[in-house]
């Protein structure tokens, strides 16, 4: 078969980025909320429907600011089933990460399991939209009400992503989104936090900033979170094609559903619906049924030129980090283990030809 990553960037035409690049050239502003960076906040605020974005070097650096913002300590209520980043955020503020296990459906947080979690030292639930498969965003928000708790998603799979009402970004007191290189939306380096006020926002603005407010003044122990120009300049004209890029996702989708469809043993995940999906990733569970185990398709696959991902394994909590928390026991999370054990997730990116998906789905049939 052809060669095949799980992804590839999107990358628009290189001609319509030069243009962006004289600018640059021109303006010498490279960095320091720039002209483009200020125009791809609010083009982002204005795709997403949200008033306020402070954008980001990358994803981990925008979570582990969102927890400063906030001024989350002690417990953190979050998923095992992540990207190990996720948890990284909490360690690099002294947070303790207390796992709890995931929806047998949805792999994302099960609300019904994070009541028992509380103790008196939580004080946030980080939750991840798994896939681009919207957290049951509503009952999350009333156990934080309940318990006087913070919420902040990690977005990083969600770009594109609605609830019947709007983006699914506006959830929680903090969202965070990744627009790594292997992201839906891509600045090749980059992220960004949706901030629900202005307040708010100037104080993530000045901690991605050192602290720094004016030439003399440093507020706060900040970081240096900011985007550059570059990377801004890459978002405006990604952006551009955002439209085009997920309808060409949709497609890819749409072809492994139909192939796979009743097929013994392999159960396609998140058929979630075109209004709310953004068809980021594309999601298998290899069962028991299947005539070859979860690593031998894997290998199977990578033999003949297709690199599937097993997102997400190992989980997170068996980690050499992790692995020692209470919460992080195999028998604490039946379902995220079981899930760990059978994901395989299959190449989906605009580029992909349909040809190459219909090759792939038939040797998945065909084992
Ligand atoms: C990609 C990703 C991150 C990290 O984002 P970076 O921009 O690579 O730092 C965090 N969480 C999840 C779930 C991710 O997939």
């Amino acid at each position: 078969m052809k060669k095949t990553n799980v992804t590839q960037p999107f990358l628009p035409p290189l001609e319509e980025f030069i243009p962006y690049l004289e600018k640059i050239w021109e303006s010498k502003w490279l960095t320091n909320a720039g002209p483009f960076h200020e125009q791809l906040e609010r083009e982002l605020c204005k795709y997403f429907g949200v008033d306020h974005i402070s954008l980001f070097t990358n994803g981990t650096i925008a979570l582990v600011t969102a927890l400063q913002a906030l001024r989350i300590t002690g417990e953190v209520i979050t998923t095992p089933y992540s990207f190990v980043a996720t948890s990284h955020a909490l360690l690099w503020n002294g947070i303790k990460p207390v796992f709890v296990d995931i929806d047998p459906l949805t792999l994302n947080l099960d609300p019904n399991n994070i009541e028992a979690a509380i103790t008196p030292q939580t004080t946030a639930i980080m939750p991840v939209h798994c896939y681009g498969h919207p957290c049951d965003v509503e009952r999350i928000q009333k156990i934080a009400d309940t318990y006087g708790l913070k919420v902040i998603y990690d977005a990083a799979h969600a770009f594109g992503v609605h609830d019947g009402h709007g983006s699914i970004v506006r959830h929680g007191d903090l969202s965070v989104l990744s627009f790594h290189a292997t992201k839906v939306f891509t600045t090749f380096e980059g992220g960004a936090i949706v901030c629900p006020d202005a307040k708010t926002k100037v104080r993530i603005d000045r901690l991605k900033n050192f602290g720094h407010v004016g030439e003399v003044t440093v507020v706060a122990p900040g970081i240096n979170g900011k985007m550059s120009e570059f990377n801004a300049a890459l978002g405006l004209l990604q952006l551009k094609y955002i439209g085009q890029a997920l309808a060409q996702r949709k497609q890819i989708d749409a072809v492994y559903r139909k192939l796979l469809k009743g097929l013994k043993g392999i159960h396609c995940l998140n058929d979630v619906g075109e209004k709310v999906a953004n068809y980021a990733y594309f999601p298998i569970l290899v069962n028991a049924n299947y005539p070859i185990s979860r690593d031998e398709l894997y290998q199977r696959l990578k033999d003949n030129g297709v690199h599937p991902r097993r997102y997400f394994y190992p989980l997170i909590s068996d980690f050499p980090m992790y692995r020692g928390l209470p919460s992080a026991l195999r028998e604490n999370l039946p379902v995220a283990t079981d899930a760990a054990q059978k994901i395989l997730c299959l190449p989906i990116y605009p580029s992909l030809k349909k040809s190459v998906v219909d090759e792939i789905a038939r040797f998945i049939v065909a084992q």
